[in-house]
């Protein structure tokens, strides 16, 4: 069913129209909540409809900084993750003024500073902030990105981990990138990839995933291949690359990771591809 709203108005690109998507709605177990997830009927962009009041989804992010989960998948990312991401940027970028968006605990921010990035970090959550000092003794600065740009200067490198599935409008966020970018600047985005992978729809059918799901409330974008390429401005950044990768923060045993190798060869074989994340390196033009 099609519906028109006046209140409705697509991030991407501002149409009015959406379809509810209950198949969407039943994975996060929306259905007993005012919110649903829509689908913009022009540009296929995912979103949760109404938009919550900040008030509505704060308790999740209470004792975001302390959860233990949290900092194992940090620690993993730090040893697997990020030296490939800081490789890359290197690579890339020109120059090596760094500043991460939305930096949590501040890992990404402490592992591009040994790898000799002048880097910052901006971190909302001010627990979060007080613990990337005590973990990594990295000082973000507290507060929203909206906040603080305009006096933070330039950059050649941009990062945003995990980011622009829970702003309000990730195209305002990727237009202050654009403003804090130096010319040829670099920017990665990391996002989840929650619907539209060959994993996640295989792992469904065996009733894996989605049984904790009241937390991916706080997401308000749901982001696919096509979507985040979408978001990009042809006339102000390039694609340097676009890939689509599974955590490795859900490694188990040594016989689960032999199974996971074949089943990735077969998945690869057969170009059904797919991962939890999408990560997209763009330079600014
Ligand atoms: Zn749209």
């Amino acid at each position: 069913m099609c519906k028109n709203s006046d209140s409705f108005k697509c991030d991407l690109c501002g149409s009015n129209s959406y379809i509810i998507k209950n198949k969407f709605n039943m994975r996060l177990s929306l259905t007993d909540t005012p919110y649903n997830l829509v689908q913009c009927k022009k540009c296929s962009l995912i979103r949760l409809y109404p938009l919550p009041e900040p008030e509505a989804f704060e308790n999740i992010y209470e004792n975001y900084s302390s959860k233990n989960k949290r900092l194992n998948v940090e620690k993993i990312r730090l040893k697997k993750v990020y030296p490939l991401k800081l490789k890359k940027l290197k690579q890339y970028s020109k120059g090596k003024r760094l500043l991460d968006i939305g930096a949590g605990l501040g890992t990404f921010v402490y592992a591009a500073k040994k790898e000799g990035f002048d880097a910052s970090g901006v971190e909302y959550d001010k627990n979060q902030c007080e613990k990337s000092k005590e973990l990594w003794n990295v000082d973000l600065i507290s507060g929203m990105i909206e906040d603080h740009y305009k006096k933070l200067g330039k950059f050649d490198v941009i990062t945003l981990h995990h980011v622009l599935e829970h702003v309000y409008s990730p195209d305002h966020i990727l237009d202050i990138v654009y403003k804090l970018l130096n010319k040829q600047g670099v920017c990665l985005i990391e996002v989840p990839n929650q619907f539209f992978n060959i994993n996640k729809e295989i792992r469904l059918i065996f009733g894996r995933d989605f049984k904790k799901t009241k937390n991916n409330l706080h997401h308000l974008t749901f982001f696919s291949v096509k979507t985040l390429k979408n978001y990009i401005d042809k006339d102000r950044f390039e694609t340097l690359e676009l890939n689509q990768f599974r955590s490795p923060n859900y490694e188990g045993s040594f016989l689960k990771c032999k199974v996971r190798i074949m089943y990735r060869t077969i998945i690869n074989c057969f170009e059904l591809s797919g991962g939890d994340h999408i990560e997209l390196y763009i330079r600014k033009l």
